[in-house]
């Protein structure tokens, strides 16, 4: 159990785990719109995207817009530019340089969304070793030892350097993204009015990239965290299976996923499910360890009871058929 004198991290004081009255069950999301309680992350990462692709964008627009009306020939029925390669260029690192500063270095010389997908997986670790060391007299490690092991240091070096590396390929495809509408334009001869329309277009299809990217990251963190400290539990000699909780919201929680409420599997049946049928995309489900006797089964059945019974009465209501 976690002493009395570890430091409690900010983030645990308003997440949304409790306790099921009976001390040993395991805990599982109270919140029942966002079991996978990744909200909080989800929102501050979208806040950074945006107010940084925002710079990006007022940044491109201002700098073509008086780049390009010095270079404006004569009109006439078409903007014709005397723009050399030089100058061309010059914008395009302009732009390079820009998307480089908001976005791979937007966070304090960070990357932009990783510190998010770090905090999600940190907080889904703390989450779950909590869960299993309330379950389970032989859970060795509290919360403290566990963020300071070897094994998860390297864990969450392998998240940070995962979406740094996404972040780079955004990078580089906004910024070539960019490039083509603003070379393109100018061949087609658009007025600079235009162009800037094209680039706020592109821009608002670049923070949709970037929120894919952040949602992709920051629930994966989430969910390769509780598998990790699964398989940490089974390795310790703690016989547990994954208790799968839905969202259970109708009109967006798919069938296949509602029908899992309640139901337990092995961290393999759960992985390849999330490999498959885009099960993983915009899925707000997440998983708890549990304690099963040698068979695979819950030692007490009385919570996945509770939750297969609420998961059968939502989808008697939200599908019409149990
Ligand atoms: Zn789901």
């Amino acid at each position: 159990m976690p002493s009395a004198s570890m430091p409690i991290p900010t983030w645990t004081m308003t997440t949304t785990i409790r306790r099921v009255a009976m001390p040993g069950q395991p805990i599982v999301p109270r919140s029942t719109n966002s079991p996978a309680q990744t909200t909080r992350q989800l929102k501050a990462a979208r806040r950074s995207i945006r107010e940084s692709l925002r710079v990006v964008r007022d940044g491109v627009i201002e700098r073509i817009q008086h780049d390009m009306r010095m270079m404006l020939g004569n009109r006439s029925d078409r903007y014709r530019y005397l723009l050399d390669q030089g100058q061309l260029d010059a914008i395009n690192d302009y732009i390079a340089g820009l998307i480089a500063q908001e976005v791979m270095r937007g966070n304090q010389g960070d990357p932009i969304i990783v510190q998010q997908s770090v905090t999600a997986y940190e907080a889904a670790t703390a989450a779950a070793v909590t869960n299993i060391t309330t379950q389970s007299e032989q859970a060795f490690r509290n919360v403290e030892q566990t963020l300071m092991s070897e094994p998860y240091r390297r864990r969450i070096g392998y998240v940070r350097s995962r979406v740094f590396e996404e972040m780079q390929g955004f990078t580089d495809q906004t910024r070539t993204d960019l490039a083509r509408v603003l070379s393109e334009g100018m061949a087609r001869g658009e007025s600079p009015t235009e162009i800037a329309g094209r680039i706020r277009d592109r821009v608002g299809a670049a923070m949709s990239r970037a929120e894919k990217i952040a949602r992709t990251e920051i629930n994966t963190g989430h969910r390769r965290a509780i598998w990790d400290q699964d398989e940490q539990a089974n390795a310790d000699g703690i016989n547990t299976r994954l208790l799968h909780s839905s969202a259970l919201i109708a009109g967006r929680t798919r069938e296949t996923h509602a029908r899992r409420h309640g139901r337990v599997y092995t961290r393999q049946e759960v992985e390849d499910w999330y490999s498959r049928d885009g099960n993983g995309i915009n899925c707000l489900c997440t998983q708890t360890s549990v304690l099963v006797d040698a068979n695979g089964r819950p030692l007490s059945s009385r919570l996945p009871k509770k939750m297969q019974k609420r998961g059968q009465s939502f989808r008697a209501e939200a599908y019409g058929h149990a």
